[in-house]
Order: C-alpha cells, then sequence, then structure tokens
C-alpha cells in the first residue's frame, strides 16, 4: 500500500546526519598529475578498509583515493548500516564453495562486527555501533519455518549455536509487529549509522597520511605498469591499483559479465521512542523478514525506525540514474510497507526517503581478484550485504596490492571465478522480468495468497539456472 513519501533530498538521512555532526576537513579535487604507490578508485567502505589496512601493513606506502563525490556519498553512506557476517548465507555457501572453504568464508567474516566495533572504539568514531543481533522474522504464514534449511546447513558445519529458533511469542518480545510469527535470531550482527561509519573512516585515513581527492571522478583508467588513473584535473600514476567503484564498475568490460544492478530504498521515521516501547523493539536488535526482495529495519538510538525495501529496480538496469538515488514509487511503497508493519506508527511523520544501487553477483556472495596485467586488484558484487564484509575485502584487497600470498588471498571468494550472466541482449529484459516476479511473489504472499504458477516459475528461474538469487 503505497502512502505519501518524503521529498527527494541530496543525501541520505544518514549523510546529513553525520555531515550535520562534523562536516569533517576538505578533500579537494586533484588538481595536477601525481604518483603514489598504490591508487584506490572509489571512496566507500571497500576503498576505504583497503586504504586503512594497507596503512597498518606497511605505514609507509603511498595511498591515493579517488572518490567521484564524497566518501561515502554513495551506498556505503546509504544502507541500511545492517553489520553482519555470514551465517545467514550458509545454505548457498555450501552449495557454492563445499564444506571447508564455507567454514574459512563464516570464520573471516564473522570477525567483521566485533573487530568494526573495536575499531570504533579504538579511534573514537560514534557511529552509533550496536551489536545486539539480527532477527529474521516471517512476516506472513508463507515464511514460517524458511529459516530451517539454514539451521539444518548449520548442524551440518557444527555452528548451530550462531542460530537461536524464536517462537512467535518470543519474537513478539523483541519486536511486536502484528505481520510477524515465528524467527532465527543470529547473535552476532549489529548495526551502525553508516554514513557516520564511512566518514570516521575518511577521517581516520586521513590521519594515517592516505591522500583523498573527493569531487573526482575517475574518466579514463590505462591498465599499463604504471596504472594510470585519468581525472578532469590531473592524472594518478600508481605501481598498483585498486577498484571499489561498487555498481558503477557494472560497465567495465573486465566485469560486466559478472554483476547487474538493482535498487534498494529506505525511509526514515521521525523519534518516536514511546512507540517503539510500545511494540517492545528497544534491544536495538537488526529485524528483516524472510522475502526474497527483503525488508530490512532497525531502530536510532533516539528512537526512529529506519526500514528498507530489496530488489527494486527501476527499468532496464542500462546504467545507474538519478533514480537510484530516489525513486518516488519505490519510496512510498517502502513508507506503505513499514505502516503494514507498524501500524502505529501511522501519525509518526516519515522524515526522508532516498535509495541506492546494489551490485548483484551470481553468487550472492562478492568476489575479489586481479587482472591480468598483476597490478589492478578489484572487491565488488557484495549483493546488498556489504557493511561487514567489505571490512574482509579491504583486507582481502590490502593482502593482493601488496602481493601478500596469505590466508587472504587463498579465501574461496578470491580464488572461485563468479558466476557469469547472460550476454545482452538476453540479461537486461531477462533480469528486470525475473526481479519483477519475484518481488510479486513476495507481495502476493505478504497480501495473503500464493502468486499464480507462472510468477512462481519466473521467479525460480534463477535457482534453476545455478545462480544463489531468488527464492528457493
Ligand atoms: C539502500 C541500501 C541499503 C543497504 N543496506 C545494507 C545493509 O543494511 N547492510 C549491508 O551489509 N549492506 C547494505 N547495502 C549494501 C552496502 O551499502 C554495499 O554493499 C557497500 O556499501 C559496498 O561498498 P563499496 O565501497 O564496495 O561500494 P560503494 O559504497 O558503492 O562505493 C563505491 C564508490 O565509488 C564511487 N565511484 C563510482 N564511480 C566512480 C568514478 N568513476 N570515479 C571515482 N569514484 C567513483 C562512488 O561514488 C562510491 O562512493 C545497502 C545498499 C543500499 C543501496
Amino acid at each position: 500500500m503505497p502512502v505519501d513519501g518524503p521529498p527527494p533530498a541530496e543525501r541520505s538521512w544518514w549523510m546529513q546526519e553525520s555531515l550535520g555532526a562534523d562536516p569533517g576537513e576538505p578533500c579537494p579535487p586533484l588538481a595536477g598529475d601525481i604518483e603514489a604507490d598504490v591508487v584506490i578508485l572509489g571512496g566507500g567502505y571497500t576503498g576505504m578498509w583497503t586504504a586503512h589496512f594497507l596503512k597498518e601493513r606497511d605505514p609507509g606506502i603511498d595511498v591515493v583515493l579517488l572518490e567521484q563525490d564524497i566518501c561515502g556519498g554513495g551506498p556505503s553512506g546509504r544502507n541500511g548500516g545492517f553489520l553482519d557476517g555470514w551465517w545467514g548465507h550458509i545454505a548457498d555457501m555450501r552449495t557454492t564453495y563445499g564444506d571447508a572453504d564455507t567454514l574459512e568464508l563464516l570464520m573471516a567474516a564473522g570477525r567483521s562486527p566485533s573487530e568494526i566495533g573495536a575499531w570504533c572504539e579504538r579511534h573514537e568514531v560514534d557511529a552509533w555501533f550496536t551489536h545486539r543481533g539480527d532477527l529474521a522474522a516471517a512476516s506472513n504464514a508463507y515464511q514460517e519455518g524458511r529459516w530451517q534449511g539454514t539451521l539444518d546447513e548449520a548442524r551440518t558445519l557444527g555452528v548451530q549455536d550462531e542460530f537461536e529458533v524464536l517462537s512467535p511469542e518470543q519474537v513478539r518480545q523483541r519486536c511486536a509487529s502484528p505481520l510477524f510469527g515465528g524467527g532465527m535470531f543470529i547473535r552476532d550482527a549489529a548495526t551502525v549509522q553508516p554514513a557516520r561509519l564511512a566518514r570516521g573512516l575518511r577521517r581516520v585515513l586521513l590521519e594515517q597520511g592516505v591522500r583523498i581527492y573527493e569531487q573526482t571522478p575517475v574518466r579514463r583508467f590505462g591498465f599499463g605498469r604504471p596504472a594510470v588513473a585519468e581525472t578532469a584535473g590531473g592524472a594518478v600514476r600508481a605501481g598498483e591499483a585498486v577498484i571499489g567503484l561498487g555498481a558503477s564498475a557494472t560497465w567495465w568490460k573486465a566485469f560486466h559479465p559478472y554483476l547487474t544492478v538493482r535498487g534498494s530504498y529506505m525511509v526514515i521515521t521521525a523519534p518516536a521512542p514511546e512507540k517503539l516501547e510500545e511494540i517492545n523493539w528497544t534491544g536495538g536488535e537488526a529485524v528483516r523478514n524472510m522475502r526474497s526482495s527483503l525488508h530490512y529495519l532497525r531502530t536510532t538510538p533516539d528512537g526512529r525506525i529506519a526500514f528498507g525495501c530489496g530488489g527494486l529496480q527501476p527499468g532496464l538496469a542500462r546504467r545507474i540514474d538519478e533514480r537510484y538515488a530516489y525513486e518516488e514509487g519505490f519510496v512510498r511503497k517502502t513508507a506503505g510497507d513499514l505502516l503494514r508493519m507498524f501500524p502505529s506508527f501511522r501519525d509518526v511523520p516519515i522524515e526522508a526517503g532516498w535509495g541506492g544501487p546494489i551490485n548483484v553477483a551470481g553468487f550472492n556472495l562478492p568476489f575479489f581478484g586481479t587482472l591480468p596485467s598483476g597490478n589492478v586488484h578489484y572487491g565488488l558484487g557484495y549483493t546488498g550485504n556489504g557493511v561487514g564484509p567489505s571490512h574482509l575485502g579491504g583486507k582481502i584487497l590490502a593482502a593482493l596490492a601488496t602481493h601478500a600470498d596469505d590466508g587472504f588471498t587463498r579465501l574461496a571468494v578470491v580464488t572461485r571465478e563468479p558466476k557469469r550472466f547472460p550476454p545482452e541482449p538476453i540479461r537486461s529484459p531477462g533480469v528486470l522480468i525475473v526481479n519483477e516476479a519475484i518481488r510479486r511473489k513476495d507481495d502476493r504472499e505478504d497480501a495473503g495468497g500464493r502468486a499464480d504458477p507462472i510468477t512462481r516459475f519466473v521467479a525460480r528461474i534463477p535457482r534453476r539456472l545455478g545462480y544463489n538469487l531468488g527464492p528457493r
């Protein structure tokens, strides 16, 4: 049920709040030609964690980071702030990588929530880090028990203690929506104010001596030795380059086979702590449901609900345009879904709405590697789950860019070739049709009915073709 949505704003509510608290010191655009040991393209979490871990490995390394907007201006400062590892991906991971690699990846990514919390404390970054777990609740009868596969796989790997099954009553004690039934709780998950984390990272990088140029889009990139990143105001020549461009990398020839783009949209309410108390949602848990086009929701310390809806695609996704930052229909739908889940918030104003692009990889996990030139490294395809994993991604990319042969460079997300998407002209219309079917199926089930057989068939096509995307 779409409702009146808030008007578009230049930046996400998170970023406005963060810049209001601390705009940070300016990082003017690049002016002139310079040299560096490593040039990083993209000032999101991936680029920034990479710069950070490079400096941790070798404080003397000269790192330049180029960002077309401001650091965190993209998805890294617009997301839901769910900070978790890959516990919820166990079933897909076992199918794709097998038991040993899955365990190794779970352990590596599982460190990120605690490590990011400790990092924030150490560097005095107040990113509202809240380590209270992640509740996956059934929000309609069709979703009941959908967590069973995850639990079975967890038991097989011996990591079942990470999970707790909750009865409808136990779910209500944590977050009482009239839509919720039972659920599954993952203990090791946190939330952050995503833009505060991004801007905090930026501040720490400047303290570490990383040279950051904002408002500096890279217009051409030369894959030589040195690699050359050309911008309007000058070029950077560097022995090593790291591509952390998120969804924008989809149109690079080397990455196009492995990425597609979807949108995700969020709204945030005004503070209403008394209403959160009425629905028992005072513990700070991240909450999601079991849709494929996921609803993800969390609270803020001042008593707001931030509510997002994934799997929304404005058009054929042949480029990223302004509809990914704001699309009125999708923002209104997201606001309507929030009120359906929490009718008592009907008279609480919705203060802001925004969106961002999601770079989707076929196995539903990111991939990392080095291009044949040997000095250009990449980390892409987080598929809507990058806040925690980009921290691991930064460690991997710092290892790749220093040519370390270690546990990070041998992880399966580095060594395994990602899944290819079909070529155009099949890809764009195909992905749009399938995404629409997935969302239609979810919406129909939310409305209390079952989707028609054709919709169900189309929604399951990705699984039939070996992608870890869409309903099982
Ligand atoms: C609405 C929304 C909600 C989300 N919610 C969650 C969540 O709750 N939990 C979670 O784990 N994940 C979530 N995600 C996904 C998460 O935000 C991303 O996986 C993560 O931010 C990826 O970080 P990144 O650094 O790889 O990419 P990005 O954040 O996309 O950073 C890439 C940067 O590259 C810059 N850039 C692009 N082109 C150029 C160029 N030519 N030159 C220079 N710079 C360029 C961009 O401006 C951008 O800042 C969400 C995403 C969205 C959009």
